[in-house]
C-alpha cells in the first residue's frame, strides 16, 4: 500500500528536485528551447508545495491531491510543460477511486498509465520525438511490469526509474520533432531534452519516497 501521506512526501521530494535543478534544466532550455524550463517547474512546483501544505486547505484523498497539484501547475506554470504535467496528474487522478486515502502498486502503475496518455493526448508526441514522454514511457511500462510480476513497491520504482533515467538519456540522440526544439532541427541532436530531464526527477524522487 502506498499512502496518501507518503505521495504527498513524493510531491514535496519533487518540489525540492526541481528548486535544486532549476539552473540545469534551464541550463538545458537554453541550448535547445527558450532557457526557461527550470524557471518555469520551479515557479509551478512552489505554488504546488503552498497548496498542499495549506492546513486550512487539505487534500482527503489521493484523487483530489493529483487534482490539486494539476490545477496548481496548468494556472501557474506558462510554458508547454505546465499544462502538459496538468495533464498527466490530472488523468492519474481519474485513475484512481474517488475518497481513496491509500493505493496499491498496480493503482499507481494504472494512474501513471491514464498520466502519461493524458500527456501524449494532449501534445500529440511519440516517443523518439524528443519529449518528457522518453522518459515517462519507459518508466510507465517498467512499472506495469514489475507491478504484475508481483514486485515490492520499492523493486518497482527502481525499475521504473532506472528505466526513465534511460529514456531520458536517450533524448541526447534524438532530433526533436515537437515542442520550441524542434525549430532546430538537426542541430537539437547532441543535447538532452529539458522536460525529459524534470520528468525523470518524478521517477527518482518516487522511488526515494514511495519504497
Ligand atoms: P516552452 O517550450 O514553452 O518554453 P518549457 O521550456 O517549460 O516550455 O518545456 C519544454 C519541454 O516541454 C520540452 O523539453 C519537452 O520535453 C516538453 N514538450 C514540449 N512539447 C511537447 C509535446 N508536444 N509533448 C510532450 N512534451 C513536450
Ligand atoms: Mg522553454
Ligand atoms: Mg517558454
Amino acid at each position: 500500500e502506498i499512502t496518501l501521506a507518503q505521495l504527498r512526501r513524493w510531491l514535496l521530494a519533487f518540489t525540492d528536485r526541481i528548486i535544486q535543478q532549476e539552473l540545469y534544466l534551464t541550463e538545458l532550455d537554453a541550448a535547445i528551447g527558450d532557457a526557461d524550463h527550470g524557471t518555469n517547474m520551479r515557479r509551478g512546483m512552489d505554488k504546488v508545495r503552498q497548496r498542499i501544505t495549506d492546513e486550512n486547505a487539505p487534500c482527503p484523498d489521493v484523487s483530489t491531491l493529483f487534482r490539486t497539484v494539476a490545477m496548481t501547475l496548468i494556472s501557474s506554470v506558462g510554458g508547454a510543460a505546465g499544462p502538459l504535467y496538468g495533464a498527466f496528474f490530472l488523468r492519474a487522478a481519474r485513475g484512481t477511486n474517488n475518497g481513496a486515502k491509500s493505493i496499491t502498486l498496480l493503482q499507481l502503475a494504472q494512474m501513471f498509465r491514464h498520466g502519461l496518455e493524458g500527456v501524449q493526448q494532449r501534445g500529440k508526441a511519440q516517443l523518439d520525438e524528443k519529449t518528457m514522454i522518453d522518459t515517462i514511457y519507459p518508466a510507465v511500462e517498467a512499472l506495469e511490469q514489475a507491478a504484475q510480476a508481483g514486485k515490492s513497491v520499492a523493486d518497482a520504482l527502481a525499475l521504473a526509474r532506472e528505466a526513465a533515467e534511460a529514456g531520458m538519456k536517450h533524448t541526447i540522440v534524438l532530433q526533436a520533432s515537437k515542442g520550441r526544439a524542434s525549430y532546430l532541427g538537426p542541430r537539437s541532436i547532441g543535447h538532452q531534452d529539458p522536460g525529459a530531464t524534470s520528468a525523470y526527477y518524478l521517477f527518482e524522487t518516487a522511488a526515494e519516497t514511495l519504497g
